[in-house]
């Protein structure tokens, strides 16, 4: 295992504000580690303000690239050479590539999702997903899934400061895509029984259920849920939150946290940096 950091060592960032928290250095540079790669994958602090220093460095420091998380998604578009499409249709990005001087924003979140239902088994393919939430995590699941050939996306939101997202993220859909995207307000709970009722595959990407809100659930009462649909929380921490339990409670069969998510958007990620596939469970073993 290449345990130093040489001369030749290759610097990946993820720059954002705050991040210290995050489990990213440790997912890349364990795997870094378990493949061998002279790479070295670090937190920056980086806020708004910064950002533009930040992704300079990325050009001055020959960066192989750099992860970017809040407040710099949106804002670090206009820094960049390209865009892939998954960020021309999110407009954000979660992941820079350096490819000599040429930095390409990609965002990887919403392939994440998608490819953490395939290694379970399932697949959005002519399916009805039900996402809630139309912020940082809901915008790329409802537009990645839609893009893999959802039949159907629909959007739940409360009358906040993200609604017109969710909006933008319907039309979006609907221009671009062979999918058709619905969008509803939260407070409306007879449309939101019946889209669970009548949906495959519902995603929370509110982040209600971790924090301050970990005792909280948008579904409250079992009988909205039906048995052969698929569940699946975008928060990892706790690793069971109130959603899954009121999902188990009604007996359905698939019921999932973010952390396979989270694992395999740092996967994509990684694939386009060093051009070879994270050791995915290994990884997920040091997580735990
Ligand atoms: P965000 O702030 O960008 O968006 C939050 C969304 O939830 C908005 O649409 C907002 O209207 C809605 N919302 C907020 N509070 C709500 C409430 N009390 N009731 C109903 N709706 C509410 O946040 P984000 O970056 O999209 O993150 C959302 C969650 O997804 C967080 O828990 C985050 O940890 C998780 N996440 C997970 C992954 C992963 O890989 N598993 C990736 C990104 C985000």
């Amino acid at each position: 295992m290449n345990n130093f950091i040489d001369g030749h060592t290759i610097l990946i960032g993820l720059m954002a504000y705050p991040i210290r928290h995050s489990m990213s250095p440790t997912m890349h540079n364990a795997a870094f580690q378990k493949l061998n790669l002279n790479f070295v994958y670090l937190a920056f602090d980086v806020d708004a303000p910064q950002l533009a220093d930040g992704v300079k460095a990325i050009r001055t420091l020959e960066m192989r690239g750099s992860n970017v998380s809040m407040p710099n998604k949106q804002k670090i578009i206009q820094y960049l050479d390209k865009l892939d499409i998954t960020s021309e249709l999110n407009q954000a990005v979660n992941t820079v590539v350096n490819d000599n001087g040429v930095l390409t924003g990609y965002t990887t979140d919403g392939v994440g999702f998608i490819n953490d239902l395939k290694k379970k088994g399932h697949s959005v393919k002519d399916q009805t997903v039900l996402v809630t939430g139309a912020g940082g995590a809901g915008t790329p699941i409802a537009i990645q899934s839609a893009l893999e050939g959802a039949k159907e996306i629909l959007i739940f939101n409360q009358h906040d400061e993200h609604w017109d997202n969710a909006q933008r993220n319907a039309e979006v859909i609907n221009q671009k895509t062979a999918s058709k995207a619905k969008v509803f307000d939260l407070s409306d709970t007879d449309a939101f029984k019946t889209a669970l009722q009548t949906c495959d595959i519902y995603c929370d990407a509110t982040g209600v259920g971790m924090g301050k809100l970990a005792d909280m659930s948008l579904v409250e009462d079992p009988s909205w849920f039906k048995p052969d649909m698929v569940v699946f929380d975008t928060v990892y921490a706790p690793r069971t939150t109130k959603l899954m339990q009121v999902a188990q409670q009604a007996g359905v069969k698939f019921v999932y946290n973010g952390l396979g998510m989270m694992v395999e958007q740092g996967a994509a990620a990684f694939k386009l940096w060093t051009g070879q596939d994270m050791p995915i469970e290994f990884v997920k073993q040091q997580l735990l």
